[in-house]
């Protein structure tokens, strides 16, 4: 399997598991494990390029919090291990990113939609923190395990749709206190754009207005991802549009850390996306870091499309 095909093997089952899923990551060049917190595929947006196979009912409805931690523990000792790169799925990944680099809770619908959202993010820091006090002892022994962080980072990958409720802003904050960080995604400049793409009934605003909120308090990360929509790249209008919202949430003194720009590199279920080119993706990069000042950074779609 070439490295590129590992990039776009994001099936959330990983051997047996039913909630936790190892994949190679192309945005950290390292080994992310995945929690998947919607298993029964609901998702609050339905965005056009969405990937997740909703035309057939998951067997898993419910979060079976056990289990899942179950999962993680094995997972963390699989990677750390270095045995996955047994299995033959991952036999393929070259050295370099034979890394453990984040526990990264996405899945198939929004992670904070899920209504033990708290609870559940510290169960996860609890098993995490319990797998680390292993491993410095263990680390000596084995140098394979090989950790980027001293403390190994969770990323919360969201719409940001729910960061208003109560138990989702303490889920926020223990992920804060726990090498966290929150990667909220943004993806319009204009309310029409954002229907176009999220198709969802929650308001715009209410996103720009979490977003901001969310990083008055810590540095969020912007993923956005672009694309041709029956075959249109977004309008300049657009891009100028989304520049303008993140200055507005700068100037109202949100942090932002950095700005990623992606395009698809996975076919979603629309036949009406597809990706933009490498070098539209660096003109919406160069676009961002010009005139908002922030860092930006683009990710190309797949040379297998
Ligand atoms: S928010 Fe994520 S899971 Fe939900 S529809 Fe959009 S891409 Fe799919």
């Amino acid at each position: 399997m070439s490295t590129h095909q590992l990039h776009a093997d994001h099936a959330r089952l990983f051997d047996r598991n039913r909630f936790v899923y190892p994949v190679l990551s192309r945005r950290s060049g390292g080994i992310s494990i995945g929690v998947n917190l919607n298993p029964d595929k609901v998702c609050n947006f339905d965005c056009i390029y969405c990937q997740v196979d909703r035309t057939t009912q998951s067997e898993t409805q419910f979060v079976e919090i056990k289990l899942l931690l179950a999962e993680l523990r094995t997972t963390l000792d699989l990677v750390a291990s270095g045995a996955i790169y047994e299995t033959e799925k991952f036999r393929g990944v070259p050295a370099a990113q034979r890394r453990l680099n984040d526990i990264a809770f996405s899945g198939d619908g929004e992670p904070t939609t899920y209504k033990n959202f708290d609870e559940i993010i510290q169960a996860c820091v609890d098993v995490k923190r319990k797998f680390e006090s292993h491993m410095s002892r263990d680390q000596a022994r084995n140098p394979s395990f090989v950790i980027r962080h001293s403390s190994l980072k969770m990323v919360l990958i969201t719409n940001a749709s729910m960061f208003h409720r109560p138990h989702v802003q303490r889920g926020l904050a223990i992920l804060d206190a726990n090498n966290g960080e929150i990667w909220a995604k943004l993806e319009a400049g204009t309310d029409a754009y954002f229907q176009l793409i999220e198709r969802t009934p929650i308001p715009f605003r209410q996103v720009l207005d979490n977003i901001t909120a969310a990083a008055r308090v810590r540095p969020l990360v912007i993923q956005a991802l672009f694309m041709r929509v029956n075959d249109e790249p977004p309008p300049p209008a657009e891009i100028s549009a989304f520049c303008d919202r993140l200055n507005e949430i700068t100037a109202a003194g949100g942090k932002l850390k950095l700005v990623q720009i992606y395009t698809i590199a996975r076919r979603p279920a629309e036949s009406f996306v597809t990706p933009l080119a490498d070098e539209e993706v660096d003109a919406i990069v160069e676009s961002v870091k010009r005139r908002t000042g922030l860092n930006a950074i683009g990710y190309y779609g797949s040379v297998d499309w």
